[in-house]
């Protein structure tokens, strides 16, 4: 299955200059949805998964679809004023701008392990605050997962030492 073929350019979406990765015909596409979160099921099968943490809107579709697959939980990072509880907050900067999320408090016990996923790394910022929410709340971060890594953004040089895997890559 040619994942590419299922990614759509949108260019100067949300705004110029950006060339947008818009998976919806991805996610539209049973054969293509249900071969991507197979094959990031596949490569974390024996990692002991305990958690799967996704960001609203699209995070929580394949963060969603994944953590089934794994047997996992899944535990959802809003935008700030979304959650009910007691929250954790991390601010990051954007391909696009500058934005916060927030976790519960609750959400993860110490030394669970925790798998980051998302559905672009373009920058790195979204996911390397994920990360911080994970580390402030004393879980263990088995890796990060995305379907999309623009690479010439190199997210993945701001992510390291944590694992990074990816399905597409795009090097322009
Ligand atoms: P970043 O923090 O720069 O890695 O941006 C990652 C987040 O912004 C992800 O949640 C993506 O959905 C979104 N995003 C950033 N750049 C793009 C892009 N060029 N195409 C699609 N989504 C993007």
């Amino acid at each position: 299955m040619d994942l590419k073929s299922v990614i759509r350019d949108i260019p100067d979406f949300p705004k110029k200059g950006i060339l947008f990765k818009d998976i919806t015909p991805l996610l539209q596409s049973p054969q293509a949805f249900t071969a991507a979160i197979d094959k990031l099921a596949d490569y974390y099968k024996n990692s002991h998964v305990d958690l799967v943490f996704g960001a609203e809107a699209r995070g929580f579709i394949i963060g969603g679809a994944l953590a089934y697959r794994l047997e996992a939980g899944f535990i959802p990072a809003r935008k700030p004023g979304k959650l009910p509880y007691l929250t954790e907050a991390a601010t990051y900067d954007l391909e696009y701008g500058q934005d916060s999320l927030e976790v519960h408090r609750d959400a993860i016990c110490p030394s669970q392990h925790v798998l980051i996923v998302d559905d672009v790394l373009a920058t790195g910022g979204t996911a390397k605050a994920k990360a911080e929410l994970v580390e402030k709340l004393g879980g263990e971060i088995v890796g990060l997962a995305f379907l999309v890594e623009l690479s010439f953004l190199k997210g993945r040089q701001k992510l390291s030492p944590y694992p990074v895997f990816s399905l597409v890559k795009y090097q322009s």
